[in-house]
């Protein structure tokens, strides 16, 4: 092996080192979810334009409102302690302890 080698391949090895820096960087890009819903958003700003189908007044009664948790792998019903692995799938079912009665809202992911 040549130095010029050795050299091409440090210069390779440090250029994908900064290609992993910067996909991992990529990835830890926040997400903003709503918490009745589990719609997801780029932005606050984008979350809160919209109505939710799922808002505790009523379909489309409210806009999305911000889950101030972070992104999980799982989420848990602070009421009934379900699971899932999303907002969106813990909220599609009614939650039978809910504080208004059962099956009176929906469950709600702890944060
Ligand atoms: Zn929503
Ligand atoms: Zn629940």
């Amino acid at each position: 092996m040549t130095k010029d080698t050795v050299r091409l391949g440090k210069v390779l090895f440090a250029f994908i080192g900064t290609i992993c820096v910067f996909a991992a960087s990529a990835s830890a890009v926040t997400h903003y979810y709503c918490k009745y819903c589990g719609h997801k958003a780029m932005s606050v700003n984008s979350l809160t334009a919209s109505s939710c189908q799922r808002h505790p007044n009523g379909p489309g009664a409210g806009r999305h409102a911000l889950y101030e948790g972070g992104e999980k792998a799982t989420y848990v019903c602070k009421y009934c302690g379900l699971k899932s692995t999303s907002i969106a799938s813990l909220t599609s079912s009614k939650c039978q302890r809910h504080p208004n009665g059962p099956a009176k809202g929906r469950h709600e992911p702890t944060l």
